[in-house]
């Protein structure tokens, strides 16, 4: 495999600055795991599939003779997309980091992956495709984490995967339960970096919402994750991984007959009535900025032999990346919703700050486009209520006013601002949150306010991070052992 990199920025070394480019090169290294080399003056820069990229001086064999890690700098790969947004979206590396002891984690890769990651290790071709089929099978039918619990593979195979491979999950950082049963997680990756994962059951669902980023690059004023910087986007095994994780700790992984070549009978599972039924790229982060990655866990997400989510149970959230909505539709086809919180240009450019790129007329024009979206499948519309901001009854009207004019099959979530600490607007009055929604019912379109959950925890996106950052690792043991006996 080849990749273009354009190095626009600076590295920077401990000692100084090197200029870096732009510089262009091709090529992978020799096990394939997408370090790049550039020699520039006797410079090199390797970059690893997380996206953490190094520079130092080479010795003859293209090992670093020294190296330091580099900050700033921006890489061009032609086989991602580019946006032309406020922000580059940020790059991601396609292809596998193996742990420091050299095992690879399955976690995120579909079953032709894993087939190709046996055959390299030395199974023959159809050996690779069956094992593969079993392996596939126990990782996101059954949620198993150790190659030990597949007892369909032969004892001998077993430590045969275990030296190789590992099945991952992101490690839990703190677990929150509230009153009203919505419980919420922060989890850290393999490279020890925090992200936030929140599970609201209802009387007839329960929705899982999932980050697709750690931190987010733009800025939504309203939005606590706004405040922090971008770190990297979620891999594909870290985005499925946490459906993975609530399946495990809701317990809902099925229970049945373990011999896949025989029919399934779904009479043996135990795990009927399930608890997670839907799931929202809600969390931290702009999904469609981490396209190819989102969309990688979601067909993982919705294979019938995985997890086999239906796509009419998840639906996607952008705060307006306007040229990956079509992709969106075509490539993904879940359910759309859009941050969209304002309906004129210059209350929406102040708190959607994306709005100055991609406008509304823009956005709504996307949102007509929407592959698959009918009045079965209506366009969800977030409208967060900020006091004084965007709750008159003129924006009402022109809210109305908009959806009609294009036509959208849509419905509007009215959201009660759920304020955190520093930020700079109060939620609206109740009596005014219900005069807006009843504007928009009057004009047609479905308006119902969402009811506040987790108030008692720290349930604004991103708080549960910014909490933790200011406690110790020992206060964190104690509350995710105390969780566990609690739950
Ligand atoms: S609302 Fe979404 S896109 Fe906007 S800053 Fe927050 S996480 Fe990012």
């Amino acid at each position: 495999m080849e990749t273009n990199w354009t190095f626009k920025h600076y590295a920077r070394r401990p000692h100084g600055f090197y200029r870096m480019g732009p510089a262009i090169h091709r090529g992978s290294d020799k096990s394939g795991r997408f370090i790049l080399k550039i020699i520039h003056a006797g410079l090199a820069v390797s970059v690893n599939p997380l996206g953490d990229a190094w520079a130092g001086t080479l010795d003859g064999d293209f090992s670093f003779r020294s190296a330091a890690p580099i900050c700033e700098v921006l890489m061009t790969d032609t086989t991602l997309m580019t946006i032309p947004g406020q922000v580059d979206p940020v790059p991601v590396v396609r292809d596998i980091t193996p742990r420091d002891d050299g095992r690879v984690d399955l976690i995120g890769l579909p079953k032709a992956r894993i087939a190709e990651l046996f055959a390299d290790a030395g199974l023959d071709t159809k050996q690779a495709k069956l094992r593969a089929k079993q392996v596939f099978h126990w990782l996101y039918h059954r949620g198993v984490i150790e190659f030990e619990a597949m007892t369909d593979i032969a004892k001998t195979m077993r430590p045969w995967l275990t030296q190789r491979f590992v099945i991952g999950r992101p490690e839990i950082v703190e677990a929150q339960h509230s009153t009203d049963g919505t419980r919420k997680w922060l989890l850290r990756t393999a490279d020890g970096h925090d992200f936030e994962m929140v599970f609201i059951p209802d009387a007839d669902r329960g929705t899982l919402c999932v980050s697709s980023q750690i931190g987010c690059t733009l800025n939504c004023t309203f939005c606590h994750t706004g405040t922090m910087r971008l770190v990297r986007n979620l891999t594909p095994g870290e985005i499925v991984g946490q459906v993975m994780l609530a399946r495990d700790a809701l317990g809902e992984w099925p229970k049945g007959r373990m011999d896949i070549s025989e029919v399934e009978d779904e009479a043996e599972y135990t795990a009927d009535g399930r608890l997670l039924t839907n799931i929202v790229m809600m969390g931290m982060g702009e999904p469609l900025y981490n396209f190819d990655n989102v969309r990688d866990a979601l067909k993982l997400v919705m294979d019938g032999g995985g997890l086999a989510l239906s796509k009419r149970r998840i639906t996607l959230s952008t705060s307006g990346v306007v040229p990956a909505m079509a992709r969106c539709g075509e490539e993904i086809g879940v359910n759309l919703a859009v941050s969209l919180h304002a309906v004129t240009k210059n209350v929406r450019d102040e708190i959607v700050p994306i709005n100055r790129k991609f406008g509304i007329d823009e956005l709504l024009q996307a949102c007509a486009d929407y592959p698959g979206a009918s009045n079965a499948r209506r366009i969800t519309f977030e409208y967060v209520m900020l006091k004084d901001k965007n709750d008159s009854d003129a924006d009402a009207h022109e809210l109305v006013r908009l959806l009609r004019h294009y036509k959208l099959p849509a419905k509007v979530n009215l959201i009660p601002f759920n304020p955190w600490p520093g930020s700079n607007y109060e939620c609206s009055t109740p009596e005014r949150i219900k005069r807006f929604s009843d504007i928009v019912f009057e004009g047609g379109i479905s308006a119902p306010v969402r009811t506040p959950r987790g108030r008692d925890i720290d349930a604004a996106c991103g708080q549960l991070k910014t909490a933790a950052e200011k406690k110790t690792r020992a206060q964190l043991d104690r509350e995710v052992a105390e969780a566990a006996s609690a739950s």
